[in-house]
């Protein structure tokens, strides 16, 4: 029993990019625009944006709901990604 949970601790912690690590966001730059001049009342431009994010036939997408606009279009060409799609949460 004690072996299985050191295991299960090690595959969890090589599963630790799963959790949001993310430092450089995306960001749609109309969003930007109107949350850095004060034109909205928003508290972070992370809660002012709205956006779709998802496969299409060309590659994957993130699109600005609020604005109607392309954030950014990545292409995989030939090459299939690798992608996870478990659910990794923190303890609380
Ligand atoms: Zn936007």
């Amino acid at each position: 029993m004690r072996i299985k949970n050191k295991n299960c601790k090690q595959n969890i912690e090589k599963s630790s990019y799963l959790l949001n690590q993310i430092d450089k966001p995306l960001v749609c730059v109309k969003c930007s625009f109107e949350f850095t001049s004060g034109q909205t009342d928003a508290k972070s431009l992370q809660d002012y944006s709205k956006f779709d994010v998802g496969f299409k036939n060309r590659g994957f997408q993130v699109w600005c709901r609020r604005h109607e606009v392309n954030v950014c279009h990545f292409k995989f060409g030939n090459k299939q990604p690798e992608a996870d799609f478990r659910c990794l949460e923190k303890r609380k």
